[in-house]
């Protein structure tokens, strides 16, 4: 496994695997199974892997948690190792935003909904520093997880757009065996916390179970799970909302085969999100 810092190094490393396919994981490390269930695909679907490791400063506000983002690159890497990944891309700051830097891409609308009302510069953050990835990369295909929803309908769409040559990925969510979505931040989850954070997925669980009772209503849907939520004191609900999976905007009544059920909580100071879709992302 090749580990690179710097973009003429990897370019150089892609050069010399022609037409083989390229498969990409961007990460921002401190990995756990979701990580890996993209970077087995990956693997099994192309003939090179290549992760990227790196914590995006441009898509943290300044009062979030960039400086204490957990990291531990020696243990990534050695995970990464063992699913025979073939590159690795640890690029710095200085690197990937050098002085002067001041382009920045954006998708209108998709990133006004959900997270982006909490985090309204947080989208133009991720799909810059994921446009500067597949321009460095080029990937055939790249992997990204559902468990942040938002951020995959907004790749695809800024692939879309932009007539990039690449194949956009969403994957499952990977769950602990309570249901509590895997995420690099549960590191920051004391035991209590980390057992109240449960009630998100337990209150996705149940808007679901009321739409398979034939519920197509979101006010009744929204109720359900904010009665679960509101049970745990510890907890407060960012949001939980019914979109429409293609536009992100809400709905009234939920679309079949199209929407994105999705909510943030915040357990002390962290945050945390989860989702379940009705269709394909
Ligand atoms: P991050 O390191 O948090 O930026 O995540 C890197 C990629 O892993 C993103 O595409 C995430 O959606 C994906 N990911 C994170 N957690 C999970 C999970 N529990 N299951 C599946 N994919 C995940």
């Amino acid at each position: 496994m090749k580990i690179f810092n710097h973009i003429s190094e990897i370019r150089e490393f892609l050069h010399t695997c022609g037409d083989c396919s390229i498969g990409f994981v961007p990460t921002m490390g401190f990995l756990h199974e979701g990580h890996l269930s993209l970077v087995r695909e990956c693997k099994r679907e192309n003939r090179y892997g290549v992760v990227s490791i790196y914590v995006n400063p441009t898509q943290f506000a300044p009062t979030e948690d960039l400086d204490c983002y957990p990291r531990d690159l020696e243990r990534d890497l050695s995970m990464l190792e063992e699913l025979d990944v073939d590159a690795v891309f640890v690029p710095d700051t200085s690197v990937i935003y050098p002085d002067g830097f001041s382009t920045y891409v954006s998708v209108e609308e998709l990133g006004d909904h959900l997270c982006g009302k909490s985090r309204p510069s947080h989208f133009r953050g991720v799909t810059t520093v994921v446009l500067k990835l597949f321009n460095i990369i080029k990937p055939h295909r790249a992997y990204f997880g559902q468990k942040d929803a938002q951020q995959a309908v907004i790749i695809k769409k800024m692939v879309r757009d932009l007539d990039l040559e690449v194949e956009v990925k969403a994957l499952p969510i990977v769950r602990d065996t309570d249901g509590l979505a895997l995420s690099s931040r549960n590191a920051y989850l004391s035991p209590e916390e980390r057992r109240a954070g449960l009630a998100l997925s337990k209150a996705l669980a149940a808007g679901r179970a009321s739409i398979e009772e034939g519920e197509t209503k979101t006010a009744q849907i929204k109720a359900k799970m904010l009665e679960v939520l509101e049970r745990e004191t510890l907890l407060k609900v960012d949001y939980i909302e019914v979109v429409d999976l293609k536009r992100l905007a809400p709905v009234d009544t939920i679309i079949p085969q199209s929407t994105l059920v999705a909510g943030a909580v915040f357990v002390g100071k962290t945050r945390l999100i989860d989702n379940f879709v009705l269709g394909e992302i």
